[in-house]
């Protein structure tokens, strides 16, 4: 409390400050009873090889049907998850239900089998000890071979959390592949790529989806870096023939965006050959 403020502008703020705090604590409260009644789902999003043009793996994204409020977007409550402890129960049950889906589409034997799946991982969660008994309890439940799991992660995770690296590189020895998220946004220069335990860069929508020309010659020179890395790169975002055309011309490895396939409940992913899609990564390839 500012104690040199008049009383007046005190009690303002802090009817201001009550208010908000309120609010983010009902909203956890939701959140937490939403997670223990089954409330939160994850939708599926393709993302093409853009050599093949087919899906070979989906990234799972978070979805909290609120009663009353309908499908609430993971924006709206990650950041309330990430000021406590709920976002590693989040992060453990999502990787639970992913890693059971795949055996799920297994099952089914037909054109869903066989696909790996990214997890997004807060950087709260990576750095607590139990996160990999997290991801082994995940792996040993499902039966799922370690190499169909990528752990999504931002880039901000690896500067801020001593703890982080060092989990990184577990995942890694138990076969797990580590993805770097929204890379380009925070601040890890290409330099340290060649030092960080990951096995792919994810490049943020931002510039992928940019007019600007500066921005389409970003996008080469990171792909060419990861490429001397031994990285894989995916790029994110992807709504634009003109967009995918780029990427292809800068030998990208994978894409996802809404150009191919929007998330989608598990029950309605489509087949991993996309209608359209290998056509439209051939022909835009020539
Ligand atoms: P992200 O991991 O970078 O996920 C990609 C976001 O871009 C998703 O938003 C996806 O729906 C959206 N997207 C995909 N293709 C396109 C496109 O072509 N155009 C546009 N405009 N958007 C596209 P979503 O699902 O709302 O997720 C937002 C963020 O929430 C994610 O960003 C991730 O950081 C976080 N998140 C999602 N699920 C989880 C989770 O299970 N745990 C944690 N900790 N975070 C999660
Ligand atoms: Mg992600
Ligand atoms: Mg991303
Ligand atoms: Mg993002």
């Amino acid at each position: 409390r500012a104690k040199a403020a008049g009383r007046g502008v005190v009690e303002v703020f802090d009817d201001e400050l009550r208010a908000e705090l309120n609010a983010r604590a009902e909203l956890e409260t939701a959140l937490r009873h939403g997670l223990e009644a089954g409330e939160l789902v994850l939708y599926y999003q393709p993302v093409l090889d853009l050599g093949t043009g087919r899906t070979r793996s989906v990234e799972a994204l978070v979805r909290w049907v609120r009663p009353g409020h309908g499908l609430v977007p993971p924006d709206a409550f990650i950041p309330v998850a990430e000021a406590s402890s709920l976002v590693c129960d989040l992060g453990r049950w999502a990787l639970a239900e992913a890693t059971a889906q795949l055996v799920r589409w297994d099952a089914e034997g037909g054109h869903r089998g066989g696909l790996a799946v990214a997890v997004n991982i807060s950087g709260r969660h990576l750095a607590q000890a139990h996160l990999l008994e997290d991801v082994t309890d995940a792996l040993a439940a499902s039966g799922i071979d370690p190499s169909r799991l990528t752990v999504e992660i931002t880039e901000t995770v690896l500067v801020d959390e001593p703890l982080a690296l060092e989990h990184l590189r577990s995942l890694r020895e138990l076969g797990v592949r580590v993805a770097i998220d929204d890379f380009g946004t925070g601040y890890t220069s290409i330099g340290q790529l060649s030092r960080l335990p990951v096995d792919v860069l994810k490049i943020d929508r931002s510039f992928v989806s940019s007019p600007e020309a500066g921005h389409a010659d970003l996008v080469r020179l990171l792909i060419s870096a990861a490429h001397s890395f031994s990285l894989g790169v995916v790029a994110e975002g992807v709504e634009e023939d003109g967009q995918l055309s780029a990427l292809l011309a800068a030998s990208c490895d994978a894409a996802q965006g809404y150009l191919f396939a929007r998330p989608v409940p598990a029950a309605d992913l489509p087949p991993a050959e996309l209608p359209g899609a290998a056509v439209l990564v051939s022909e835009t390839r020539t």
